[in-house]
């Protein structure tokens, strides 16, 4: 006889569970798992709690909802440090075009272990990857062994003059592979992973490959994941190549939807702002990367009152030089107030950049970006009460949720997560990323550096 399988059951009790509901209800409370759904939200203690339920105290902690990352590049964690002080076009051909072409599917793979490394332990669940030329699969195999929720996309390069030989790749080769990761990932795991489409940016591929990712894009409901507008110089380029801006030609060729997610956004005309808010696009915010790159300060709260919808996300390990969500929310918030008072970016704007608004832009708040009940639990656990982050605990409510959200922003770091669930599963805890040997991952990726370095060929 088949027996049914038992639910596995947890309460986090007595936290201070920031939800990122609508309201933005904070309270002293506690949330029950079951599998992968969060079956409970209530205030105050649990009721009853039923034998064989775990139980994680939560007292002097935020749960909040996972952090979504809405622009990583997990092909370059172990180029953190390699290309440093530099601007956008230099960056990518002397450096990590080099870089990337150097890949092999394992070191691909070491790569994408030790970001993934990071953001668990940083309480980052969710994120929006742009892959590589070759290899993606191993990117997307690390995704599925260590639990994180992830939609990634193979980079497109097929520009025949402005891209490097060693990542060039004929427009239908690159497609043919795109289309084959869709086919087999997208959807897997209970719809952990997705597939995105990927073209690296304007400059890098052919109107045709453009035109057939706008179509795949429409057609399978996918995701469009790219670069845009990020660097004074590249939007010059693209002025050369295509005679027009840059979100215009990505509107005019139809890539232009609410699937579509454009990171860095930094240099747009006031016309490619209303492309943006008519077409429903989605941004998503670099704010070290765009600093370190020496790229300019993206006008993110003038997006936002327009109504267009921002995320935020690390990019890669070389720009940023780390892939800590509470660095981009503190970053996201700082940036924007010397020159735009200091109510111009509020620390509850960059905590729903982080949470809701990510998870908007990856077409994923049905499931996850708030605590509510029914939907999947993709939880991060913060100690706030570490000497260097201890949060004050005013009486009113109001001034609770206040204090409680600046301190995640404005004062806390990725080492005071304590616990990272996805989809039910505890996969950080204790300092421990449960997937992911650690001592194997740092002498892996010490080799793979190795391996790297050696094999580049500029
Ligand atoms: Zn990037």
């Amino acid at each position: 006889m088949r027996q049914r399988k038992t639910a596995s059951e947890t309460w986090i009790r007595n936290a201070w569970v920031i939800t990122q509901d609508s309201k933005r209800a904070v309270f002293e409370g506690s949330v029950r798992i079951v599998d992968d759904f969060i079956a409970e939200v209530r205030k105050g203690a649990p009721s009853r709690i039923s034998s064989g339920t775990k139980v994680v105290e939560g007292r002097g902690r935020a749960l909040i909802p996972g952090f979504v990352q809405a622009h990583i590049h997990l092909c370059q964690t172990l180029f953190r440090n390699l290309a440093d002080d530099l601007e956008l076009l230099e960056w990518l051909s002397e450096r990590i075009w080099v870089y990337e072409a150097a890949h092999s599917h394992s070191t691909l793979r070491t790569s994408a272990l030790l970001g993934i490394h990071e953001l668990l332990s940083g309480g980052t669940t969710c994120i929006l990857d742009m892959g590589t030329v070759r290899h993606t699969g191993s990117i997307i195999e690390a995704v599925r062994e260590t639990g994180i929720r992830a939609s990634v996309g193979k980079c497109l390069m097929d520009h025949p003059k402005t891209t490097p030989p060693t990542l060039r790749e004929k427009t239908r080769d690159a497609l043919h592979e795109a289309k084959s990761l869709f086919a087999q990932w997208n959807g897997a795991e209970n719809d952990r992973i997705r597939v995105s489409y990927a073209p690296r940016f304007v400059v890098s591929c052919t109107e045709e490959l453009l035109l057939e990712v706008a179509r795949l894009s429409r057609e399978q409901g996918a995701l469009i994941h790219t670069h845009a507008s990020e660097n004074l110089k590249e939007i010059q380029l693209v002025k050369k190549l295509v005679n027009c801006e840059n979100i215009e030609y990505l509107d005019q060729l139809g890539l232009a939807s609410d699937r579509l997610v454009l990171a860095h956004c930094i240099w747009l005309k006031p016309n490619e702002l209303g492309i943006l808010k008519r077409t429903d696009t989605s941004v998503a915010h670099c704010p070290s990367s765009n600093l370190k790159l020496a790229s300019g300060i993206a006008r993110i709260p003038e997006m936002r009152q327009k109504g267009i919808r921002v995320a935020l996300g690390a990019d890669g390990a070389p720009c940023n030089n780390s892939l800590s969500a509470f660095q981009e929310m503190r970053l996201a918030a700082l940036i924007q107030k010397p020159g735009n008072g200091p109510r111009s970016m509020r620390a509850q704007e960059a905590l729903d950049m982080a949470t809701r608004e990510g998870a908007k832009a990856l077409h994923w708040f049905d499931k996850i970006g708030s605590i509510e009940v029914g939907k999947r639990a993709d939880l991060t656990l913060v100690n706030l009460s570490h000497p260097e982050n201890l949060a004050p605990v005013p009486r009113r409510p109001k001034d609770l949720a206040e204090t409680l959200v600046s301190s995640l922003v404005y004062s806390a770091q990725s080492q005071h997560v304590e616990g990272t669930w996805v989809d039910g599963k505890l996969l950080y805890w204790g300092g421990r990323v449960r997937s992911i040997d650690r001592d194997k991952l740092v002498k892996d990726a010490r080799e793979a550096q190795r391996q790297i370095l050696s094999r580049r060929r500029r």
